[in-house]
């Protein structure tokens, strides 16, 4: 059927109204022409008058009705925006107010085309983003989870899932306001997520705390575990971060295993004496039985001697008399030999106790140096850190600090054993003691971890100091049991800030090596 023109339809439109008996007004005809063009009716005045009573009641409502979200600044500033925003279009005000009341109701967020924004805290920062970096910001929302949570916590695993499913909904089929609501909700979840974590943070840190709390005031005055333990103490009070966290597992596992090592050293050595004086005990034992034989027996052979009436029978008894004399007299020599030999044992052992007594006091003892490598250890770098940065403060001068750690280090203890691991730390000590300036410091930190302390040195000059040094141990090696060993190490550097703790310095550099391990090792980054 051909289209009718505007003249046609106006016809038709007033043959409608004439057969319903209508009155020709302006809606009435309106209506009759829309019906005529096949389209559908205008906005019936009446209905819309409606919508609006009804969107007007459910305002009055909304904005007495508490939420934890929209408070009643927050409805009230939203409403205002809706208001300036579209005032001069009816039809899209509603639309928007729709949307708003929607939010209010559900205590949500705003779908993004009614063109309001959703209060802070309702964690909707994505929404806000537009529609154009959608997928992108689910996909990174979700790498998010994965990095934030972990990844073996099963929620986590499923957030990030929903994440990845509606990242790839919202590139294939484009924004619409459910997926993003989908997203929000996953978003809230993961909030929920992270903040119960955060909490068992916060515990963690408590907890270690109180332990170091407890192992300072069990251990003795002035020993190592005390300094140890008030240096953690120190660090955690500035607030818990990786490192201090890991101080305090090294330190707790470094003390057990070295006590361990101790006790189980002496109670050998104790088995070993008790061993002997059971033994030393059988056999004056076995003495006492053969001289009160010999006893016995002489007082045979001197009755025998009496009774005997010929000298061959004499000679005979005194014969026997003198074998039974030889036999006990070796047998005494045997035993005297014994018992010394027991007693200059005896001796070792008592020795090796007292020397392993020694050891456990020594070990107890404050030093300043690490005993396997002879640089700094942790006390000794915290006091040279104490008189550099104080000079650096008063000098307005630089300090630079790196962190160093041996790589693959594990793999060399595996396959040429801990005694190879040692001289490879000692060697690698030794070279950056060798290399570096006199004032600069070296200090081991913890097991294959040293820490330089570069006075008068900005960072990307400490940058290249510890690349060249990585550069001159490359070429260099050390041997071990005929065999060449290569050891290389990783570092970060970082310049020290004036006033901050130490612990900070580190955390920094801590990353910056973490970059370097991340790129392949064997170089130095800088934070
Ligand atoms: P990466 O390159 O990533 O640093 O690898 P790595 O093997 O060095 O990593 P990790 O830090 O996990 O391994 C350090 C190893 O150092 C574990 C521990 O057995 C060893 N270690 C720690 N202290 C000592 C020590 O005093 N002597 C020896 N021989 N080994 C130690
Ligand atoms: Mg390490
Ligand atoms: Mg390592």
């Amino acid at each position: 059927m051909p289209a009718m023109t505007p003249a046609q339809l106006a016809k038709g439109a007033l043959r409608r109204l004439a057969q319903a008996q209508l009155e020709p007004t302006p809606e009435h005809y309106a209506r009759a022409y829309a019906e005529e063009a096949g389209q559908p009716p205008p906005p019936d005045s009446r209905a819309a008058g409606a919508q609006w009573a009804n969107l007007i009641e459910r305002l009055t409502r909304g904005l007495d009705r508490s939420a934890r979200q929209w408070t009643t600044a927050r409805k009230k500033e939203s409403l205002q925006r809706v208001l300036e925003g579209s005032a001069s279009d009816a039809q899209r005000l509603q639309q928007r107010l729709q949307s708003l009341l929607q939010a209010w109701e559900t205590d949500g967020p705003v779908d993004p085309e009614s063109g309001v924004t959703a209060p802070p805290a309702s964690g909707t920062a994505a929404v806000a983003a537009g529609a154009g970096g959608w997928p992108a910001a689910a996909q990174a929302l979700e790498r998010t989870v994965l990095v934030a949570l972990p990844p073996d916590e099963p929620r986590a695993r499923a957030l990030a899932d929903e994440l990845g499913v509606l990242a790839e909904r919202l590139a294939r089929d484009g924004t619409d306001a459910a997926t993003l609501l989908a997203v929000e909700d996953v978003c809230v979840r993961a909030q929920r997520l992270l903040s119960h974590r955060h909490g068992l943070f916060d515990d963690l840190g408590r907890l270690c705390n109180e332990l170091t709390a407890g192992l300072t005031e069990l251990a003795e005055d002035e020993s190592w575990a005390r300094g140890q333990c008030e240096s953690l103490q120190a660090g955690l009070a500035a607030g818990v971060n990786t490192r201090s966290v890991r101080a305090a597992t090294e330190l707790l596992a470094e003390t057990r295993s070295r006590q361990q090592r101790i006790r189980d050293e002496r109670s050998a050595a104790s088995r070993a004496l008790k061993d002997l004086i059971q033994c030393l005990l059988g056999e004056l034992g076995e003495l006492g039985e053969h001289t009160g034989r010999f006893g016995e027996s002489v007082g045979r052979h001197a009755e025998a001697i009496a009774r005997a009436e010929t000298l061959e029978s004499l000679a005979g008894v005194v014969q026997q008399l003198v074998d039974e004399t030889h036999a006990v007299q070796s047998l005494v020599q045997g035993t005297q030999q014994r018992l010394q030999r027991d007693h200059a044992r005896a001796g070792e052992l008592e020795a090796r106790v007292r020397e392993l007594e020694t050891e456990l006091r020594r070990l107890s003892e404050e030093v300043l140096t690490d005993a396997l490598t002879q640089v700094a250890n942790r006390r000794g770098l915290q006091q040279a850190f104490e008189a550099e940065s104080a000079r650096a403060e008063r000098d307005q001068g630089l300090l630079a600090v790196g962190l160093m750690d041996i790589d693959n280090f594990k793999r060399l203890n595996d396959s040429l054993g801990h005694a190879a691991g040692d001289v490879a730390l000692k060697s690698l000590a030794a070279a950056v003691r060798d290399r570096l300036r006199p004032v600069d410091t070296v200090a081991r930190f913890g097991g294959e971890e040293f820490v330089v302390l570069l006075p008068g040195t900005p960072a990307d000059e400490a940058q290249q100091v510890l690349t060249r040094l990585q550069r001159a141990l490359s070429a260099s090696l050390f041997m071990h049991d005929g065999r060449e060993v290569f050891v290389t190490f990783s570092a970060g550097v970082t310049a020290w800030r004036r006033g901050e703790p130490l612990e900070s310095a580190l955390e920094r550099a801590d990353e910056a090596l973490y970059e370097a391990k991340r790129s392949g090792k064997n170089r130095t980054c800088a934070a």
